[in-house]
């Protein structure tokens, strides 16, 4: 790919597709056989930067940065590390909205490898099956964890908890800061992103609205 087009995709931030582009053999190798990998990648990255590795305070940085991104901050990418979801049937019969908000966003955006940090909202309408509240945070969480872009992100959480949950009634909201916008390029300090999907009745105007009336003074923090 030419250097231009490289800028042009990281500054507009453009998504390429629903699915996280994984190649086929992803996951042929084990979690410390990337770790080792990684770890060597990121000591020749180091010393193109001239950093002395002899150094006692950066010896071990490859190896912790490898493990962070393989087990922390990547940890996502991996389906095995899907939380595991029990779904429970809706004994009460409640039908109306029910909204988690200010859930955290800890991801990484995936064109500078810098942080997305922000707060997804998250509203659905039961229909026969229910699951634990935090399981919206830990599905979040794991969507969150890999090189993302923000709208990808939103969509990813959206379908899984519409199949999950057997119903298109879903909606979410994510607020977010990218630091690849504040502490780099525009270097603009203040301003957020907000991505929205939603489906089933939030395609009306009066679920979205009832929604968003729940959730606008998080999503203007
Ligand atoms: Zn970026």
């Amino acid at each position: 790919m030419d250097i231009d087009k490289i800028e042009i995709i990281g500054d507009q931030h453009l998504p390429t597709s629903l699915e996280t582009p994984l190649h086929p053999n992803a996951f042929d190798h084990s979690d410390d056989e990337k770790i080792e990998t990684i770890q060597h990648h990121f000591q020749k990255i180091m010393e193109a930067l001239g950093l002395d590795l002899s150094d006692d305070s950066l010896s071990g940085t490859p190896y912790r940065v490898a493990k962070m991104y393989v087990k922390e901050l990547f940890y996502g990418l991996n389906p095995k590390n899907r939380p595991k979801i029990s779904t429970f049937s809706n004994k009460y019969g409640y039908k109306k909205m029910l909204v988690e908000k200010d859930i955290n966003i800890d991801s990484s955006c995936e064109h500078h490898f810098l942080p997305i940090v922000g707060k997804a909202h998250i509203g659905y309408i039961p229909k026969n099956k229910v699951i634990g509240l935090s399981k919206i945070n830990r599905l979040v969480d794991y969507y969150a964890h890999r090189p993302q872009v923000q709208e990808r992100l939103c969509l990813q959480i959206m379908k899984d908890l519409q199949q999950t949950l057997g119903t298109e009634d879903v909606i979410v909201v994510v607020n977010a800061e990218h630091l690849c916008v504040s502490a780099r390029g525009i270097k603009d300090k203040n301003s957020t992103t907000t991505t929205m999907e939603y489906g089933g009745v939030f395609e009306d105007s009066i679920y979205r609205n009832e929604f968003l009336a729940l959730v606008a003074d998080d999503v203007k923090r």
